[in-house]
């Protein structure tokens, strides 16, 4: 029997927590960058899941994965040894550049873990001391949802009647160097910063910040911690966002597309320096670093290991480019684009983010508004031009029908 979308929204309203406004679609099943809601409806997914979907939805080498890992072993908890994270902790370090991995299964588990094992790393290693340790944060940022991560996001809904919040962060202007070797000091253990802000509307910062940050970071001692939990894995046209200017971070925190799109799977990627000082039950995951994570995340490293889809993102990323300035002045008012990905402002009297999202929806496109009228296109990395051309005509169109 046919299920009507409208029917389904109504009876999720009063059994969920309202922390989401999705947009009216209800969607029933997805093969590769389409998706089909509950009454036949297709629709082209530019959003990829806030880049979990970066090599489209159900790819056949992923599943595949998944299924064989299914059929043998699911979960063992970290109390025992299984036979598939070896593989995948060696592989994924070998990838990034970097020499020794802590699983976790979410993003925001990730930034935590990442904050623990640097402030451990400034009492053990550097000597500040105990109590004392600060990160510097970016304005702007978004790491999470947690608890310690909202004490650092300069959101106020995304912190209002959550306190008290966590001490010990010092926020400084995105893109400026001035304002972040000011705040660095004695007590610094680390500078955590997304390469790109994928939140904030993909601010790009200027050549050279990433550069200049890691130069920061080593002369005064402290860890470069690097979000690339929707920067990496292919959708900027690199394997990581850092990747551009040749900066290798202390500590990369990694999520979404790590998982395939099919579970959970973040990671600590760090130098051993750094990552050794851990030591047994000073953190851990009943679900991080699980055998079907470990199986899918070493089927994610089978694909970017291709560099295919790097490439296919960079390359697409000048089609992207250039229909975004094409589109400039005719509603569009400014964008900015790395790889696949691109935040895009539209003229305000054309209507919120959120009325231009709801539109594109009529159109067969799927896309999520972030800030005001600033809209994000993060399609997967697997979508041809063709397809591509189709999600910038119907932008076209929708800016045009007012
Ligand atoms: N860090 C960045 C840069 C993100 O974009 C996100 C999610 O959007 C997170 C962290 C949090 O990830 P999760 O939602 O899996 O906790």
């Amino acid at each position: 029997t046919p299920r009507s979308a409208s029917a389904l929204i109504d009876a999720e309203a009063p059994v969920l927590a309202h922390n989401y406004h999705p947009l009216p679609v209800v969607i029933a099943c997805a093969e590769g960058v389409w998706v089909e809601d509950v009454e036949g409806r297709r629709y082209l997914d530019m959003l990829a899941g806030y880049s979990a979907l970066n090599f489209g939805h159900r790819h056949p080498a992923l599943i595949e994965a998944a299924h064989r890992q299914l059929d043998r072993l699911t979960l063992t908890s970290r109390a025992f040894h299984h036979d598939r994270l070896g593989e995948f902790a060696t592989r994924l370090a070998a990838l990034t550049g970097l020499d020794m991995v802590l699983p976790m299964n979410t993003g925001a588990e990730a930034v935590e873990s990442g904050i623990k094992v640097a402030r451990k790393w400034a009492y053990d290693v550097k000597g500040v001391p105990d109590g004392r340790a600060t990160v510097v944060v970016a304005a702007g940022n978004f790491h999470g949802r947690t608890t310690t991560i909202v004490s650092f996001s300069d959101d106020d809904t995304a912190r209002g009647g959550f306190g008290p919040f966590t001490p010990g962060f010092r926020t400084v202007p995105y893109n400026d160097l001035a304002a972040l070797e000011a705040a660095v000091d004695e007590t610094t253990a680390a500078v955590l910063i997304e390469p790109i802000q994928g939140e904030a509307g993909v601010l790009i910062p200027d050549d050279g910040y990433l550069t200049g940050v890691r130069e920061l970071t080593r002369r005064t001692n402290c860890l470069l911690i690097a979000d690339e939990i929707q920067s990496g894995l292919g959708r900027t046209g690199r394997t990581l966002a850092v990747d551009h200017e040749s900066v290798v971070p202390d500590v990369l925190l990694l999520g979404k597309a790590l998982g395939g799109g099919i579970v959970p799977v973040s990671a600590v990627v760090a130098r051993r320096e750094v990552m050794s000082v851990l030591g047994p039950g000073q953190h851990g995951s009943t679900f991080g670093g699980n055998p079907l994570a470990a199986a899918v995340g070493s089927a994610v490293i089978d694909l970017l290991e291709t560099g295919a889809f790097q490439s296919h993102a960079a390359e697409l990323g000048t089609v992207l480019h250039d229909g975004l300035a094409a589109l400039t002045g005719k509603g569009v008012t400014g964008f900015r684009t790395r790889g696949l990905w691109a935040g895009i402002d539209v003229d305000p009297s054309l209507g919120t983010g959120r009325d231009l999202c709801e539109r594109l929806l009529q159109q067969g496109i799927l896309v999520k508004d972030t800030h005001g009228s600033t809209i994000r296109m993060a399609p997967p990395l697997t979508i041809t031009r063709e397809e591509l051309e189709g999600a910038l005509e119907a932008l076209a169109r929708t800016l045009t029908v007012t």
